[in-house]
């Protein structure tokens, strides 16, 4: 289809392109051509063009320009997206609507090789589900969080991207130097973090997966030599590790409480523990406060320093974490 051009010797082209922009008479549906030393930019009509390059306009046939798109322009509707390194994730029933979300993904311009849809809740001890692959091949991925690199395959491990901010509260309260457990570690978003900030961490996880993961993160991120990876229950830690830890971890929060001896037996004599829950709402600190309690007994004096809703989990269920002060008596 031919199209006015205004054709300029190359070196002029971005300042004949920079003033056309300015006049309003840029066509951005063609795209610019470079042909020898000439260069040809499509305007939307010869009037729009300035005065003193109208005598410079041709007819051209160029290209037709292709414009990122997203996938809210190609549904006409926005679907709900959560993005996983180069993973798209969506939460759809409906298979056919599913579908249509995956190819509109992967024609538009987000980036990203594989969209995956959830094939089931989080299930089980190593807290993982399942997934169904609409489009690429794969569920391995490397995430990018507060400038650390995470490689994690979401079939294998537990990982959540909408707790970044969450970790990132806990993260900047380490200081260098600190003995730091991670109790539920998975593939280290909270122990890596520490050991660049110069902790010390031994980042314990039932599931051998996350633990190589974890292993592989520590060295992408230079922190292997502060960073001690330990696969298994952690309630078979060692007795190294008793009355050792300045901070503890305790990312588990449909059963924290049942590790919560554990927890007691590994801090030292003035520790941190960050205790992630889910309760209902009419009292979603009482529980874990409690729990806290009674497994410090006289051992510890108990101060809850912050209480904290971190995300709403289910109608009227909260995630919450307890920031809380154990001080040896
Ligand atoms: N902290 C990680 C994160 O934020 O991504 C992982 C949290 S995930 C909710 C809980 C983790 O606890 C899972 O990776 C699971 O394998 C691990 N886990 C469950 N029971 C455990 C146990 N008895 N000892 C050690 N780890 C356990």
């Amino acid at each position: 289809m031919s199209v006015p051009c205004v054709a300029v010797d190359r070196e002029r082209g971005e300042t004949v392109r920079t003033r056309l922009a300015d006049a309003g008479a840029l066509d951005g549906d063609h795209e610019i051509e470079v042909v020898d030393e000439r260069i040809f930019i499509p305007v939307t009509t010869p009037d729009a063009v300035p005065a003193d390059l109208r005598d410079s306009v041709v007819e051209r046939d160029p290209d037709e320009r292709e414009r990122p798109r997203t996938p809210a322009e190609i549904l006409g509707y926005d679907p709900s997206l959560e993005r996983l390194g180069d993973l798209v994730i969506i939460d759809e029933e409906n298979d056919e609507r599913a579908r249509e979300i995956a190819d509109a993904v992967m024609a538009s311009d987000v980036p990203c090789d594989t969209v995956l849809n959830r094939a089931s809740p989080i299930e089980g001890e190593l807290r993982v589900r399942r997934w169904e692959v609409l489009a690429g091949n794969g569920t391995e991925t490397v995430h990018r969080e507060y400038g650390h690199e995470f490689r994690l395959d979401v079939a294998e491990v537990y990982f959540s991207p909408r707790l970044a901010t969450e970790r990132r509260r806990i993260v900047e309260q380490v200081e260098p130097g600190e003995s730091v457990v991670d109790m539920f570690a998975g593939v280290g978003p909270y122990a890596i973090p520490m050991a660049a900030r110069g902790a010390s961490v031994v980042a314990c996880d039932l599931n051998e997966r996350a633990i190589e993961y974890l292993r592989e993160n520590a060295e992408r991120n230079g922190v292997v030599d502060r960073i001690t990876a330990i696969t298994g229950d952690v309630r078979e830690l060692d007795a190294t590790y008793t009355d050792t830890a300045d901070r503890i971890v305790m990312n588990l929060p449909h059963s924290a409480d049942e590790f919560l001896d554990t927890a007691v037996r590994v801090a030292g004599d003035d520790c941190v523990v960050h205790y992630y829950d889910i309760q209902h709402e009419s009292d979603p600190f009482g529980p874990g406060t409690r729990a806290i309690r009674e497994a410090a007994g006289e051992a510890y004096e108990v101060a809850v320093e912050t209480e904290r809703v971190v995300r709403s989990y289910a109608p009227h269920e909260y995630n919450v974490r307890l920031d809380v002060r154990l001080t040896r008596q």
